[in-house]
């Protein structure tokens, strides 16, 4: 358990469909097997958190990509219904219209 711990940040996968010259994730690619981490283990590692205010789910990775956001989202706020969430995405996958 780690309880003065707050805010963290959780890379759930290294799936990304853009290359963006500022990101070593296509670099990356060829050291990094493509890795989905699975609820149960996102789970378990938020619960080591008791006082958790902020999530953020990012890294070398493409939130929007991964079809259990929705998942995620019930994971977290069955923990906290107060969590914020954060999360960095590329913007390519949005439809503003
Ligand atoms: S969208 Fe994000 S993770 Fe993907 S290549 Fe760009 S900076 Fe990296």
């Amino acid at each position: 358990m780690y309880p003065t711990i707050e805010n963290i940040t959780i890379e759930m996968s290294t799936f990304c469909n853009a290359e963006c010259v500022i990101c070593p994730n296509s670099k990356l690619e060829t050291r990094r097997k493509l890795h989905l981490m699975s609820l149960e283990d996102f789970e378990n590692t938020l619960n080591l958190f008791p006082n958790l205010k902020t999530i953020s789910l990012c890294g070398c990775y493409e939130p929007l990509l991964d079809s259990r956001l929705s998942q995620i989202f019930d994971i977290i706020k069955n923990i906290n219904l107060n969590m914020k969430i954060t999360m960095f995405i590329g913007n390519t996958l949005l439809n503003l219209t």
